[in-house]
């Protein structure tokens, strides 16, 4: 760890984080693999502001979820606006599907997005203040299929992306019309227990009480148990609903698991929900994505009925995930085969145009444009593994040639500016390409 500064204007807010160079690979191929199989799976790429009137989130999420309540960032504008910081992207996605006419066009509407969210909890391993999601939404369509369609497409990925041992855990909370029945066995359940429940779930016991059975606190989390399970409740339209996700799930041969206790964190769900984990090898599970069903949301917030099905997807937690597994991804860089030495004021001055002559020709070429000993940028070139030396010095400059110099060999060649292009391309077809030296821990 480096020495911080002690004024905390310099430090990175708490729970936010810098993505560094040396996890960028991670990055890279996660947005590559998931933009990928979405545009496949037909998917359009949206993008919305992270600022939202904090009122979209209060009517779409629930004003008694923990997101809600405590954990959103909200500012006054100069002109007197109420915005929130977007502590999801859901809420966001279908404020644009709204507000954009998507919902006059024909159904489903299918949307991709990712970006950072927001929300002011107590950061711990794997759960931050500032953290990314990527985002999958589906407007317009009640089928079964769907439900399946958006587990298979974020499951994929997850496989795509190296990683093994997962599973997905799979409820269905049912709907306005089986609610009522299942909230009364609930609150028949938990009535003589009420003072076993933690602070929260006193207030959801007379609030919300499906949310008790997500609650994490030991002393809720041991009444869970025995309590009634919302499959039981399902009237008959819902309970078909989930049978057909599960048959789907079945065909296509993904592991699942029946959670009675799986109710998600906010208020906007309805019928399936689900989250894939990864299983450790201690027993422990870490979830990587979640998502589900949420039916009433479009028009909560101001459209017409709208069936809708989505999920989204932790990209810190799963690139966690990727490095405790050790999966492996080849660099980005391309290794590098040229390099180009400049030595004195005038080559310095030749060197910036040459090496961009190089990229138009796709020849990769790496510099240490900054070293004026040639020995130095030498010594870079064979760390790199460079199998070609490029070497421009004063009287090069001004006779318009270079001097090339087989790295491994040491024998050098002056070529002429006009043909150089032509003669790397020509040697590095006949050399072998040398293994760097070192290899650069940012890689
Ligand atoms: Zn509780
Ligand atoms: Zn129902």
């Amino acid at each position: 760890m480096s020495r911080r500064p002690k004024s905390k204007a310099f430090q990175a807010p708490k729970g936010m984080n810098d993505v560094l160079p040396g996890v960028q690979k991670y990055w890279g191929k996660f947005f590559k693999v998931s933009k990928e199989l979405a545009v496949y799976y037909g998917f359009d790429v949206i993008e919305t502001p992270i600022l939202e009137y904090a009122d979209l989130f209060k009517k779409g999420m629930g004003l008694n979820t923990d997101v809600i309540e405590h954990e959103m960032y909200t500012l006054k504008t100069k002109g007197g606006d109420f915005l929130a910081l977007r502590p999801e992207l859901t809420a966001g996605a279908v404020r644009a599907y709204l507000e954009n006419g998507f919902a006059n066009q024909p159904q489903p509407i299918k949307f991709f997005h990712y970006g950072p969210v927001f929300r002011h909890e107590s950061p711990q391993a794997g759960r931050y203040r500032e953290f990314h999601q990527a985002d999958f939404d589906v407007f317009g369509e009640e089928d079964a299929i769907l439900d399946a369609q958006v587990i298979q497409l974020i499951y994929s990925i997850l496989i795509e992306l190296g990683l093994k041992n997962l599973s997905i855990q799979i409820n269905s909370i049912g709907d306005k019309n089986c609610w009522p029945k299942f909230r009364e066995e609930l609150k028949m359940y938990y009535r003589s227990k009420v003072p076993k429940l933690c602070k929260n779930c006193k207030v959801r016991f007379k609030e919300n009480p499906l949310r008790m059975l997500d609650c994490k606190e030991e002393e809720c989390a041991a009444l869970k148990a025995a309590a009634p399970n919302s499959v039981d409740y399902l009237d008959k339209a819902c309970h078909d609903h989930f049978k057909l996700v599960l048959e789907f799930l079945d065909e296509l041969g993904l592991p699942y698991n029946l959670n009675p206790y799986l109710v998600r964190g906010l208020d906007y769900y309805t019928r399936t929900v689900f989250e894939i984990v990864s299983e450790n090898t201690a027993g422990s599970q870490t979830a990587l994505a979640a998502g589900g069903r949420y039916d009433y949301l479009v028009s909560q917030l101001g459209g017409k009925s709208t069936p809708a099905m989505g999920g989204s997807l932790g990209i810190e937690r799963v690139i966690i995930e990727m490095q405790r597994q050790e999966v492996k991804i080849s660099l980005t860089k391309p290794k590098t085969r040229v390099f180009l030495v400049q030595l004195g004021d005038l080559a310095k001055k030749k060197s910036l145009k040459i090496f961009e002559e190089f990229r138009k020709n796709g020849i990769y070429v790496s510099e240490s444009f900054g070293r004026d000993s040639i020995k130095a940028q030498l010594r870079v070139a064979d760390r790199l593994g460079a199998d070609l030396a490029l070497i421009i010095g004063q009287k090069e400059s001004l006779d318009g040639t270079a001097i090339l110099r087989e790295m491994q060999s040491g024998v050098q060649e002056t070529i002429p500016w006009k043909k150089i292009i032509d003669e790397v391309r020509k040697r590095l077809k006949k050399i072998a390409p040398r293994a760097p030296q070192l290899t650069n821990n940012n890689e």
